[in-house]
């Protein structure tokens, strides 16, 4: 089921009369969720992603705007009867329950015509906890399941009322880091299993980018962009957007335009025919950069970390605006490990300019 999100926000009032220190959580969102699809809502601490998630699912009361479960108007719908299946970052298990019984505890509680009967209660707790892989674990309790194996325990509780919408808020950050990447590669799995329209919180770039169909990226409450993270990693629409993906991360250096030409420092890298006149951000990505003799780009080598297929160059540049430069380059080419300075020519379609001023994107 679509979702669509308009005009969407939060603002949370200030608790002292005197000072003005109301929070805007989340302004002005404008957005529709696909029916079937993962979202990624992604960003820093704070973004009010939470929030977001929280509204959708009814446990708050926007100030304003109005959320839609398909032609549904659901804004002022209680939780309970908004369909959703909800997992939080800490399990939040009842620990005298069994796994079964916590499976089962939503079920119970159903009134009036869902009410279910106890076999076909057990039937749907069996078939969820088969589908997140726990058949095995249902007479124990909490304490005694690992980290990974509670999550997929929240994980049934919240699919086995058969939702149509699953909100997960940060579910994997409790988890180290083998059982993260393994816990997220089967929340893919299993949403693409019962095609449960699903919006996936966290603050965590590179788990966004790898499960989702589609990624929002959020900053201060304000929607940044929206799409596929391949495309929004190719084409950020602001300086945020391009330091907030990528590992290793966007290298920025201070830069200008003269003459349809970019200068960082006095070389100039690139021919840039389209761009006015103007001092710019230069965002290149590590894998923008080609060890190349002649190129204009000379950087003072700090470390060249030889890592079978690829080479990373750890380096310095006066108009850095990161302390390191680390370009990616591939291990066929020539590349003097001894060398002091090493000179790049970039890839045109990894390079990216920024507006000084607004940190917007300039294309050219
Ligand atoms: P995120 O989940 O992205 O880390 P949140 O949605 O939790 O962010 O919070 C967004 C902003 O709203 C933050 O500045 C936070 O301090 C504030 N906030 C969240 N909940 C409350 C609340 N109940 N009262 C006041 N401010 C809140
Ligand atoms: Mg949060």
């Amino acid at each position: 089921m679509k979702i669509v999100l308009e005009n969407l926000t939060k603002i949370f009032p200030s608790r002292n009369k005197k000072s003005n220190d109301e929070v805007i959580a989340v302004n002005n969102f404008n957005f529709e969720i696909p029916d079937g699809k993962l979202i990624g809502l992604l960003g820093p601490s704070g973004c009010g992603k939470s929030t977001t998630l929280y509204m959708i699912s009814g446990l708050q009361k926007p100030t304003g705007g109005k959320i839609y479960f398909g032609e549904d108007d659901v804004t002022e719908l209680s939780t309970e009867n908004r369909g959703i299946g909800l997992v939080f970052q800490n399990y939040a298990l009842y620990p005298h329950m069994t796994v079964k019984q916590n499976i089962l505890f939503p079920l119970q509680n159903l009134k009036g015509a869902d009410k279910m009967t106890k076999e076909a209660m057990l039937e749907r707790a069996y078939e969820v906890a088969k589908l997140v892989q726990i058949e095995t674990l249902m007479d124990r309790k909490p304490s005694e399941l690992s980290g990974g194996q509670q999550q997929r325990v929240a994980i049934a509780r919240a699919l086995v009322k058969m939702p149509r919408v699953l909100l997960l808020d940060e579910p994997l950050s409790n988890l180290d880091a083998r059982l993260r990447l393994q816990t997220r590669e089967e929340i893919r799995r299993i949403q693409k299993e019962t095609g449960i329209t699903t919006i996936f919180v966290t603050h965590d770039q590179e788990e966004a980018m790898s499960i989702s169909d589609m990624i929002v990226v959020m900053k201060l409450g304000v929607m940044q962009q929206i799409g596929a993270p391949q495309d929004v990693y190719d084409s950020p629409a602001n300086l945020f957007v391009a330091k907030f993906l990528g590992t290793p991360p966007i290298n920025v250096f201070e830069g200008r335009v003269q003459g349809g030409k970019l200068f960082i420092g006095d070389a100039a890298v690139m021919d840039v025919n389209s761009v006015e006149d103007q001092d710019v951000h230069v965002g290149i990505r590590p894998e923008g950069f080609i060890v190349d003799e002649n190129g204009p780009l000379v950087c003072n080598v700090s470390n060249v970390e030889v890592m079978g297929r690829d080479v990373s160059v750890v380096s310095t540049h006066e108009n850095s605006e990161n302390p390191i430069i680390r370009s990616i380059i591939n291990a066929d080419e020539r590349m003097n490990v001894a060398a002091e300075t090493v000179r790049y020519t970039l890839k045109p379609h990894k390079v990216f300019l920024f507006s000084k001023e607004t940190e917007e994107r300039i294309y050219f």
